[in-house]
């Protein structure tokens, strides 16, 4: 079966998103606000910001982008992130990544208020979710894991291989399938061969950056395969495994594009809402808890917000 992630992203946000949005606007009278940082300027990033901001526009979120030279210098950078952490109207900042070389990266990302860190990535967010507290987790992981879900693909005891091992993607989705009881494998490029690791799995999460890196004879039949890698070979897009060898051989798989990336546009609107939420709820932890765990359920659960 083709794990469809256009279908899973159209449901999530008819169910979820856009009702809650809804919610917002009679509640509070305002919508969720995100601003994006773009240094410098690079085809696939653009690619990415057009798509993340035709999907806020959908579901009435108020997004700008602040775009900046190449050259900009990393305290100029910190400065601009240090006015949007004290900017109240402000729900998420988003610092597209890679950024350029003469800056560093984690210096960057620790600076972002963590409440309004959508990708989940600062260190207080970092240490919710290896703690397996819900929190702000990041939106690729979390979208992978949606979409096991939306599938009903069993999680509870089976054997998962994730293959990549970074901050971004790899390390959260191994903990979120932890926190759904199964057992975990991280493969990276020193696990060789790669082969003996993904053919003793239920399920594989593909988080490398090689086209095909994952073929025919490298996996059981019934394995359920997510497919998050993004490759660009003579400008077509595609995945870290052989979708075309490998569908009609494996239970489940998503295709690139049109699996993972649409469910990581979700699940990062999904975390913008949730910052929202939060923001609102401030000054009470009961009702904080209540949200993260609604969040963290990934299911569309209709259009009523269960906690206010
Ligand atoms: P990354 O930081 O470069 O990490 C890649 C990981 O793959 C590393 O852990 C690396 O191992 C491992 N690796 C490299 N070659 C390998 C091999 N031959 N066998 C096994 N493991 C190998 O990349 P990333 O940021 O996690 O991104 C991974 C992919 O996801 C990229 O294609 C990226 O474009 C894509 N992506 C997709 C989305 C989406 O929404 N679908 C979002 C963001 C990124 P070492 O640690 O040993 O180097």
């Amino acid at each position: 079966m083709i794990i469809d992630g256009r279908k899973f992203s159209q449901e999530y946000t008819d169910k979820v998103l856009t009702p809650r949005c809804e919610v917002f606007k009679e509640k509070y009278n305002k919508v969720p606000k995100i601003s994006t940082i773009i240094v410098g300027e690079d085809p696939a990033s653009e690619s990415y910001r057009r798509i993340r901001e035709k999907f806020f526009a959908k579901i009435c979120v108020d997004s700008y982008v602040i775009q900046l030279p190449e050259e900009i210098t990393e305290k100029e950078l910190l400065d601009i992130i240090d006015e949007q952490n004290n900017d109240d109207s402000i729900d998420g900042i988003l610092v597209q990544l890679p950024l350029p070389k003469h800056m560093d990266e984690d210096k960057i990302i620790e600076s972002i208020s963590p409440d309004k860190d959508i990708e989940g990535l600062s260190p207080g967010n970092v240490y919710a979710w290896t703690k397996s507290s819900p929190n702000l987790i990041p939106a690729t992981a979390l979208g992978a894991l949606a979409l096991l879900k939306h599938y009903q693909i069993p999680i509870h005891g089976k054997h998962a291989v994730v293959v990549g091992r970074s901050m971004i993607i790899g390390k959260p989705i191994a903990h979120l399938l932890l926190r759904e009881h199964a057992t975990v494998t991280i493969c990276h490029s020193r696990s060789k061969p790669l082969e003996k690791y993904t053919k003793d799995a239920d399920i594989i999460i593909a988080a490398v950056g090689r086209t095909h890196l994952i073929q025919k004879g490298m996996v059981k039949k019934d394995v359920a395969i997510v497919d998050v890698g993004v490759n660009f070979e003579d400008g077509k897009l595609m995945g870290d495994t052989d979708f075309d060898d490998l569908k009609d051989d494996v239970a489940y798989i998503s295709p690139v594009p049109g699996g993972s990336g649409p469910a990581t546009v979700t699940m990062l609107a999904s975390n913008l809402l949730l910052a929202f939420e939060l923001k609102q709820a401030k000054d009470d932890i009961n009702l904080q808890n209540c949200l993260r765990e609604y969040y963290a359920d990934y299911e569309a659960k209709g259009d009523k917000d269960p906690c206010i």
